[in-house]
């Protein structure tokens, strides 16, 4: 269960009493309120691509497992480079990877990458640096004993920790445990995520368009966030006009298939906003908090019984910061993962910009190219407005512009996350 301090009962609504609290606590309260699913389930390696890793993996091979060729050239015996060079070593033999040399040789033995080094043999000669002549290769410098010889287990040793609980399953690690020969790997359930968005003046695209009504941006956008998450199920409930019966009646429905339901619209404090009532009503518990930040300042966060509710601002601008900053690290802990935070990047500010000391703005940046430092320069679109979508839709990261901070100014160290 979620602590009482996080949750405030129905009454305590967002007014001018309510606090407001900094982007990372209302974060860190979401995350709170988020208990991990706890059911997994065993996939082939392919299919666990993008899932989360349910126990900890560990090495039950030494890699390479042999000692191994890193070159085509030939084996040698270090102790062969007695007195002064050049050395001439007859070839006794030829091994290729997927051979498997059994009988002994002597002197040097042609051997190409990949391929046991073959007993009493410890150093590869790359075959640039080996002359033919006749049966022999002459070298004419002494090589490092060891050398372009991968030893046994000195990539990954027997035992070691691999992979740790929680760990999104990329491409390169399913690399490495292919690498260890697992065919199936143990990852949590996908979390299913219910979508609401809530407005008597959205319509869909491709429905006919009434004076006074909008397209629902936000529906398609939280979608492909979530569709992007291969650890994340979505499911659509649509758009829900603006009553509260109506959205009572769609959240009911949504707690009983979902993990977590993320609501659009609604969350402010005029009189169509009924999402409060609405989760109050069907026994959820609500803390409505009032965030130190632009875009978005209304964010709800709750339960419906065991599902989480994440109610976000409307403004597409507004929901999709809201989504990033709150609602997404809420829904990784949901989904198991142990790195929740969004990536902040470091950069240097190429605008002016007046802001508020009190809150965290988030504005829409454009990378130019790194200056002498290696850090990209950003230029900001728009004035990072709750309603605009054009310039969102222009960006490359969303930078965040810090509390204590009244003026950006060219030069100035600043940190974005890539969208
Ligand atoms: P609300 O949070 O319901 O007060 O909505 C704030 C603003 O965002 C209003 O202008 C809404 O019309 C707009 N809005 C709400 N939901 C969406 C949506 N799904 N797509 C585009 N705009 C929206
Ligand atoms: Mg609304």
């Amino acid at each position: 269960m979620i602590s009482s301090a996080l949750i405030l009962p129905e009454h305590c609504e967002a007014g001018a009493s309510a606090a407001v609290i900094p982007v990372d606590i209302a974060a860190a309260k979401a995350i709170a309120a988020a208990i991990p699913v706890a059911e997994t389930e065993t996939l082939d390696l392919l299919g666990a691509s993008g899932r989360v890793l349910a126990a900890e993996a560990c090495a039950s091979l030494n890699l390479p497992p042999f000692n191994a060729s890193a070159m085509d050239g030939y084996a040698v015996k270090a102790t062969s480079f007695t007195g002064q060079g050049p050395w001439r070593l007859k070839v006794t033999g030829r091994v290729a990877a997927g051979d498997t040399p059994t009988q002994s040789f002597d002197g040097a033995v042609r051997i190409l990458t990949g391929a046991p080094v073959p007993q009493g043999f410890d150093t590869v000669v790359m075959q640039e640096k080996c002359r033919l002549d006749g049966d022999a290769i002459v070298i004419d410098q002494k090589p490092r004993a060891g050398q372009n010889v991968r030893i046994a287990g000195e990539d990954v040793r027997r035992g070691e920790h691999l992979l740790g609980t929680g760990d999104i399953l990329k491409a390169h690690h399913l690399a490495l445990l292919a690498g260890q020969g697992v065919t199936a790997i143990e990852v949590r359930r996908k979390v299913r995520v219910g979508l609401i968005s809530t407005g008597t003046e959205l319509r869909e695209p491709g429905e006919p368009l009434h004076p006074g009504q909008i397209f629902n941006s936000n529906r398609v956008m939280l979608r492909a966030s979530l569709d992007a998450c291969r650890w994340a199920e979505v499911l659509d409930f649509g758009i829900v006009p603006d009553n509260r019966e109506a959205i009572a009646l769609a959240l009911a429905e949504a707690a009983t298939q979902c993990d977590a339901i993320i609501t659009t619209g609604g969350v402010s404090a005029g009189e169509e906003d009924h999402v409060t009532w609405a989760v109050s009503s069907g026994g959820g518990m609500l803390d409505v908090m009032r965030v130190a930040m632009r875009p978005g300042k209304p964010v709800k966060v709750g339960k419906l019984g065991t599902t989480l509710f994440l109610g976000l601002p409307g403004n597409p601008n507004a929901t999709l910061v809201t989504f990033r900053m709150i609602a997404l690290p809420a829904l990784r802990r949901l989904a198991g993962l142990s790195n929740n935070s969004p990536t902040w990047t470091q950069a240097v500010a190429d605008f002016t910009y007046e802001k508020r000391p009190d809150r965290t703005e988030f504005v829409p940046v454009r990378l130019g190219t790194a200056g002498a430092d290696g850090l990209p320069r950003l230029t900001m679109l728009g004035r990072g407005s709750s309603a605009s979508l054009r310039a969102i839709s222009q960006a490359e990261g969303i930078a965040l512009l810090a509390p204590g901070l009244d003026r950006v100014e060219p030069g100035m160290r600043i940190v974005f996350e890539a969208i």
